[in-house]
């Protein structure tokens, strides 16, 4: 085969891969999945195998087609796959909506879903049910008028979405703050005063010329001890894309109200009362209420503890707290507190060690060993392939690590999917993910020390690589990380994640650079008080997110607009203990959920972190390490994919309904400071 990127038969071929087989590749793969669908659809009789089957087969394949380009666009520099990519993203996406939108394919799927026999296995039904349920979210089903309108809007939604962001990004950007008196910049980090500098010589400028972008809004809040600095930063900040910003052409006020309503009418078009619950349809959580209901609680418990921390940064204050105040005087009651520094941590986490420690970690739970594969290409030199096995010495799948940072990778940490496990009609292909980073490279010793943070990283990205991997699921649209609900895909990261945090596995994981001795307990103590250090005040931050995020969706009304600054001073009102001034105007630059995916449903991270300490508590009480309970973890959990209803699975894990004693615990909230 003369293009490597339609070569499905074994590992992508990175040496051959070149950005100008992308679009040959996709072009080919999907005309011919529009001749293959085309003829499905003339079935004279639709069953599960004869319909479903051929189309799992042809979701599998295009993901695994698509995924090095994907991939190798966001992690070499190379400017061609970055076209390639852009140059194929409209025609998957075109592909995709005739799928969604395809009437014919609907009405086949409900033939399937009648004739699908009550004995059918579970993954069957649910996939079946998920399909229905998509059409429906996507307006298939509507009468023409209505579907033309729901179309309508999904457009209209995408640009006013799009506007809402660029409108963010040229407020951001058209703000900056320029001094050349350095006690103005006083207590910053010299990372943050370099890059200032580096800002100031570009405008011609002297001294110091500081942008509005997160790294610098967050150093300023943190380290400026200048509090006019910090004021100047909060309100520039605070106001972004606003009627009480600079530029009024930047206002995103118009922009929410569009939204809302926009949503709130597409919701109504499918049948929900509101976006919330329309959000609702596809996640864990069931009902409104319950979400809440489960913010309400946390916040509540939260509260005391809250007020706690707050108390001490104010004794340390010298003026009443103000917003700008409390991230300064946390942090210096942090280091005067801890006094914990990650460079000292970092000599004892080399990251092959680290690594070990995670890989030992995963034998011990799950029975399953790594084992490096010296043959198998990457697309970088410093990328490592392995190999997954089970206790009996067989392949179960793979992995690839790419794990430092270097010049033209996009930054953080995520994992992606290189090949989705599948057993369809005896065809069965093992799961194989990419696991990347952007840590230190080695230095000239070789080797690349990791902070603990890197360390938590770590873990967390293999716990979604494990949920990937160990999927026992046949259809690949249900396997691992796919049909999961979102509020709970981080479960398995984590959950992993508290691993990090145990004494027992972060002696196997350390190892110091020069002395080679592990981390010292006295080290572990410091690191694991300085965890809880601020964690009951975090927690109110987010939960004032939530739970704004999902009112003013649930609570929408056509005939009285999205009153958004209301139902925030009430939210405010209710959970948070810092006062803001008047002119704050937090939903204008809330692009999580006004412009990216998290409308409805940025209570998912709270909700995941429940079940994940719930999760770990388990653990906890039986023995970190004990057999049974990751046995069952693995069987309920990390086996299943989307093809359970989760929270069925999760009781079935745990005996119980999550609760959230142990979140509340392991971030040290209800008892003492
Ligand atoms: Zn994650």
């Amino acid at each position: 085969m003369s293009n490597p990127l339609l070569d499905t038969s074994s590992l992508p071929r990175f040496a051959e891969i070149r950005p100008e087989h992308a679009l040959p590749a996709v072009t080919e793969l999907i005309a011919r999945h529009r001749r293959k669908l085309a003829d499905l659809l003339e079935l004279e009789e639709a069953s599960f195998d004869a319909l479903v089957t051929p189309l799992e087969e042809m979701s599998h394949e295009l993901g695994r087609v698509w995924s090095p380009v994907g991939h190798l666009q966001a992690v070499l520099e190379d400017p061609a796959w970055r076209d390639a990519y852009n140059e194929c993203l409209p025609m998957l996406t075109e592909h995709g909506t005739e799928m969604s939108q395809n009437k014919a394919l609907q009405q086949a799927f409900e033939r399937i879903a009648k004739a699908l026999p009550e004995e059918a296995p579970e993954a069957r039904r649910t996939l079946v049910e998920h399909a229905l349920r998509d059409f429906r979210l996507a307006g298939v089903a509507l009468p023409e008028a209505e579907k033309t309108e729901f179309r309508k809007i999904m457009q209209e939604l995408a640009a006013v979405q799009a506007q809402f962001d660029q409108h963010l990004q040229d407020a951001t950007d058209g703000w900056h703050f320029h001094t050349e008196d350095e006690s103005d910049v006083a207590g910053l980090p010299e990372q943050t005063l370099e890059r200032a500098r580096e800002e100031a010589v570009a405008h011609q400028s002297n001294g110091w010329w500081l942008t509005l972008d997160y790294p610098t809004y967050q150093a300023v809040m943190t380290h400026a001890g200048n509090r006019e600095l910090r004021k100047a930063f909060y309100k520039a900040w605070s106001t972004r894309a606003s009627d009480q910003g600079g530029d009024p052409r930047w206002d995103n006020s118009a922009n929410i109200e569009k939204i809302l309503a926009l949503r709130h009418r597409a919701a109504a078009l499918v049948g929900f009362n509101n976006y919330a619950e329309y959000s609702l349809a596809t996640k864990m959580a069931a009902r409104t209420g319950d979400v809440i209901d489960f913010l309400n609680e946390l916040a509540a418990r939260t509260r005391e503890s809250a007020q706690k921390e707050l108390d001490t940064v104010q004794e340390i204050a010298p003026q009443a707290l103000e917003a700008w105040d409390a991230a300064f005087y946390l942090e210096k009651l942090k280091q005067q507190k801890y006094s914990i520094a990650d460079e000292e941590l970092r000599q004892y986490f080399p990251a092959t060690k680290a690594q070990t420690g995670l890989f030992e970690l995963a034998a011990k739970l799950y029975g399953v060993s790594l084992r490096k594969a010296d043959d198998i290409e990457g697309w970088h030199p410093t990328v490592d392939y392995f190999h997954v096995l089970d206790e009996r010495g067989s392949i179960i799948g793979g992995f690839y690590t790419d794990l430092y940072a270097r010049h033209g990778k996009r930054g953080g940490a995520w994992i992606d999917e290189c090949i989705v496990r599948k057993n369809l009609g005896g065809d069965k292909v093992h799961p194989v993910g990419y696991l990347v980073c952007n840590f230190s490279p080695p230095g000239s010793s070789g080797v690349s020390l990791l902070t603990h943070n890197d360390v938590v990283t770590l873990f967390h990205e293999f716990g979604h690589m494990l949920h990937h991997l160990l999927t026992r699921v046949d259809y690949p649209s249900l396997a691992g990380i796919n049909g999961v609900p979102w509020d709970a895909v981080e479960l398995p990261s984590q959950f992993m994640e508290n691993f990090a945090w145990s004494y027992d596995v972060l002696q196997r994981s350390s190892s110091h650079i020069v002395t080679g001795e592990p981390l010292p307990r006295e080290l572990f103590l410091r690191l694991e008080r300085s965890r809880h250090f601020g964690a009951a005040l975090a927690m109110l931050r987010q939960l004032e997110f939530a739970l704004f995020d999902f009112r003013v969706h649930a609570e929408f009304d056509p005939a009285r607009g999205s009153r958004v600054l209301e139902v925030l001073k009430r939210v405010r009102e209710d959970v948070s203990l810092i006062e803001h001034p008047d002119y704050n105007r937090l939903p204008h630059s809330f692009s999580h959920i006004f412009a990216g995916g998290y409308a409805a449903g940025y209570y998912s991270y709270k909700w995941a972190e429940v079940l994940a300490a719930d999760a770990f508590a388990a653990f906890e009480e039986a023995g970190i390490f004990d057999k049974q309970t990751a046995t069952r973890f693995r069987a309920e959990i990390l086996e299943i994919g989307g093809s359970r209803d989760i929270m069925d699975a999760y009781v079935a894990f745990r005996g119980r309904r999550p609760t959230l004693d142990a979140l509340l615990r392991q971030s040290g909230i209800g008892k003492a400071a």
